[in-house]
């Protein structure tokens, strides 16, 4: 076991990590969380502040401040509980959210040190609490009306969750065969055991949210189809998970995935395990990942895990990578290579079909684009050429468009997102309510929650005015 050795610059209490080597033998988890004494120390370095600016980064508005205080007393399952009432996953998002952008951003201990680590310590109080305690959620009073939720990603989760405790029959439809969304079938094994996931889907199931998996809505059954169902309301919650590609000549030769399809196979299908599980994965020795973002570390850190030597190829350099810099690090630690500055021209075979390398071109950083960041400009005939056997495109996701093309009626932007309300998640057909991914794209977890809450409070807000 060894440190992060970051924290002891820091002054928060160090989180302990598998070891460098052990990592990239198996899919066991990375981070390996605190003790009750690290946590309750860590708690204590708390001011609670009068005005917790910490809340105010918090896309579900946790009552951060109460919820540390309490940890602080060695009050774990009192701490929970206060987490449970705004956030519905939070072993989850104590895991993968992003919160050096969000609540730790704005922790006050954060102008002399590093913040207090808000996001392990709601990890901490959530893996203690699903090891004591599963509480139902009891409804006094059937609210009887019938809402159906597609898709059970975060979104659909956070929507279905609301929804039990106010008491709707509720049923969530899954196109795989088990529920999670991303969470499932996109972020790996050794950053969000499975088991964790299937700990917060097992609440809601205690809550009454019956669960159909394989059914996709636009396919098996319509929008149209629900409502003669009996259902008063449906939440579309159906993600992006659409791969982009780049377009490149020989993106289409056998070795080449979308990140998407890549860590499916792994994750959801349990590739690793191949012939165990019935689906394989074919990695070779050399696999170059395009892209820097969450999705690409996660596939990049995955092929390593399976015997590869691996490289990341990005255009622009380290500073302006999206992922998260504690994913980058892992990544590094783990022996993945980074080719900063080095955008893909084309992807070349061999005789039987099969990708053999990748030309790229150098890369040099110009002024800045409309994003802010500054624009990668190419470097005349500084071409080189990357041996590979097997390339994984992680350049972005859309929304999946089954739902939106059987249903014309319900009004998309022009890169196929469904146009809902930001205050309750209404969509242009009656009773219909969007919200996650699928409207604004690519996000995060938290933020897929959010929206799957509010759209929940506007659901309520319409069944109980129909
Ligand atoms: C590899 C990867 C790593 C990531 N890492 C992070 C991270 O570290 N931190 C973070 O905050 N965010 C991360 N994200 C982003 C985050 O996971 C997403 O923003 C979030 O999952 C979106 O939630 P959602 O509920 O909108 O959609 P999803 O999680 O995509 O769930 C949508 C669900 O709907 C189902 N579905 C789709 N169409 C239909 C249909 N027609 N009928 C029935 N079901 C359907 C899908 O099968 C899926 O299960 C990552 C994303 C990926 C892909
Ligand atoms: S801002 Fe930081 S110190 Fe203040 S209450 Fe929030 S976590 Fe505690």
């Amino acid at each position: 076991m060894s440190v992060d050795k970051r924290a002891r610059f820091i002054g928060r209490e160090p989180m302990a990590l598998l070891e460098d080597e052990l990592r990239v033998r198996g899919f066991s988890e990375v981070a390996l969380g605190y003790t009750e004494e690290q946590a309750i120390s860590e708690a204590k370095r708390c001011l609670k502040c009068k005005n917790p600016k910490c809340q105010l980064g918090c896309p579900v508005n946790i009552d951060i401040k109460d919820f540390i205080a309490l940890t602080a007393e060695g009050k774990f399952i009192e701490a929970y509980k206060k987490i449970k009432e705004k956030n519905s996953l939070p072993a989850v998002c104590g895991r993968v959210c992003p919160q050096e952008e969000q609540c730790e951003v704005e922790c006050i201990v954060g102008l002399k040190g590093e913040p207090v680590a808000i996001g392990r310590l709601e990890r901490f109080v959530s893996d203690y609490a699903l090891t004591k305690e599963h509480k139902k959620i009891v409804c006094e009073v059937s609210a009887g009306k019938k809402v159906a939720v597609v898709g059970s990603g975060p979104a659909g989760l956070a929507c279905a969750g609301e929804l039990a405790k106010l008491c709707y029959d509720v049923t969530m439809y899954e196109a795989f065969h088990e529920p999670g969304g991303v969470l499932m079938y996109g972020i790996p094994e050794f950053r969000l055991p499975k088991g964790i996931v299937k700990e917060e889907v097992e609440f809601l199931k205690e809550a009454g949210v019956k669960i159909e998996c394989n059914v996709i809505i636009g396919k098996t059954l319509t929008i149209d189809d629900l409502f003669e169902m009996g259902f008063e309301a449906v939440f579309l919650g159906t993600g992006a998970g659409l791969p982009y590609f780049l377009g490149l000549e020989g993106e289409n030769l056998n070795g080449v995935y979308s990140a998407n399809e890549f860590l499916t196979r792994v994750n959801l299908m349990r590739a690793y395990r191949f012939p165990e599980y019935k689906t394989p994965v074919y990695v070779g020795n050399h696999v170059a990942v395009i892209g820097a973002g969450n999705v690409a570390m996660d596939a990049a850190r995955t092929a390593r895990r399976l015997g590869a030597t691996v490289h990341i190829i990005y255009r622009r350099s380290e500073e302006e990578m999206p992922a998260r810099k504690e994913e980058i690090e892992h990544a590094k630690e783990e022996g993945i290579g980074f080719l900063t500055l080095a955008n893909p021209m084309k992807v070349i075979g061999d005789e039987k079909g099969y990708v053999k390398e990748i030309v790229c071109q150098q890369m040099e950083l110009g002024e800045p684009d409309e994003s802010g960041r500054r624009r990668p400009q190419a470097i005349p005939g500084s071409e080189f050429t990357l041996p590979v056997d097997t390339l994984v495109v992680a350049v972005g996701q859309g929304p999946n468009p089954i739902v939106t093309q059987a249903t014309p009626d319900l009004a998309t932007n022009k890169w196929g997102n469904i146009i809902a309300d930001e205050q309750t998640g209404a969509t242009s057909i009656p009773g219909v309510y969007a919200g996650g991914d699928v409207v604004t794209g690519a996000a995060t977890v938290i933020k897929a929650m959010g929206a799957g809450k509010i759209a929940a409070a506007g659901i309520h807000n319409y069944l109980t005015n129909k």
